[in-house]
């Protein structure tokens, strides 16, 4: 007889005391309802607050609970990698650990990976209870990214997604040092559906994504999947040594034809203003490409576990 299915759910937390036990209730209802066995893995992702005293407890009582606890805070994307390189599910399904996303449609992406999707993501069609900026901001960002990268990294769509073992393979094998897991995953292809729902507000607690994370996830995102910023150097060269070039014919008409030489000392200051901007900016673009160069060199592990529990002598 064939063996029942088994589904793995990665779940990323950090300091989520106050949604995490109703989180954990509200998946397990929906799990129950598969076709076949699952495993619950919780990522602590460093956490301050009495989030490992309710993983200790759940996973005492329900052995369909397991948690890795890290020794610090690595951060969103490198907790949903090591929850995957984990995972022991033929379909792996990652889900924010806020409810935001809707546990229940679980059930439609195990559909669809039935119907032979191996990545079956949830797409946004709407944001609850968030603020104008974050809205505004996660939709520049998606914008922006498409028009620099050539991967074609589906808009609005975040991490909740359900993923073939197949496909976790090839994720497992990419070993990125500053992950930009939804990116991976439309790069290494193979067969993908786009669920499309509403995303809910946080059941409770505060979002864990303030400004500096969104910026790091976002600069992540575009300097992995695109060259384009690097060119922006080369272009703005070659645009401002035109302008530069017929600045230098004007000068010395000027100086051959007329007598007022020394006026201008507000163009000069303007213009070196906005030459030192430029240059700047350019060169903090290159040392984000070779930060995370020395990142990939320095070739120190992603995440370090310090307990792994509920997991069979595996790793
Ligand atoms: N999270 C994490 N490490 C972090 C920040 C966030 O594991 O450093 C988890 C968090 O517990 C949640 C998920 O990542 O399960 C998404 O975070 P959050 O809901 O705060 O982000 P938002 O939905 O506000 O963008
Ligand atoms: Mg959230």
């Amino acid at each position: 007889m064939k063996e029942a299915t088994l589904y793995s759910v990665v779940v990323p937390v950090y300091n989520e005391e106050e949604v995490l036990t109703q989180t954990y209730e509200r998946l397990t209802s929906v799990l129950a309802k598969l076709d076949g066995d699952y495993e619950l893995i919780f990522v602590n992702d460093g956490s301050q607050d009495k989030t490992i005293s309710i993983l200790q407890h759940l996973q005492f009582q329900d052995s369909h609970v397991k948690y890795l606890d890290f020794s610090r805070n690595f951060g969103h994307q490198v907790a949903i990698t090591a929850g995957v390189d984990y995972a022991q599910g033929e379909a792996i399904i990652v889900i924010d650990a806020d409810l935001q996303d809707p546990p229940e449609l679980i059930l439609e992406m195990v559909e669809k990976w039935q119907e032979g999707y191996q990545v079956v993501y949830a797409q946004r069609l709407k944001r609850k209870g968030e603020t104008f900026f974050k809205k505004w901001s996660a939709k520049m960002f998606y914008r922006t990214l498409h028009k620099l990268t050539e991967v074609d990294i589906p808009m609005d769509t975040g991490d909740f997604r359900l993923m073939d073992h197949k496909v976790c393979q090839e994720l497992r094998k990419l070993n990125e040092k500053n992950p930009f897991v939804r990116g991976l995953v439309s790069w290494v292809g193979f067969k993908q559906y786009a669920l499309q729902y509403e995303r809910d507000e946080r059941a409770a607690g505060e979002t864990k994504y303030p400004l500096k994370k969104m910026l790091k996830l976002s600069l992540d995102g575009i300097t992995s999947f695109s060259y384009q910023p690097l060119r922006l150097a080369s272009f703005a060269g070659i645009g401002l040594s035109i302008i530069g070039f017929c600045y230098m014919i004007v000068v010395i008409c000027q100086a051959l034809f007329t007598t007022t030489v020394v006026s201008g000392w507000s163009s000069m200051i303007v213009l070196q203003l906005l030459f030192s901007g430029i240059v700047l900016i350019i060169l903090g673009m290159t040392g984000e490409y070779i930060g995370r160069i020395y990142d990939e060199v320095k070739n120190r592990p992603l995440y370090i576990v310090e307990e792994a529990r509920g997991f069979e002598e595996k790793k």
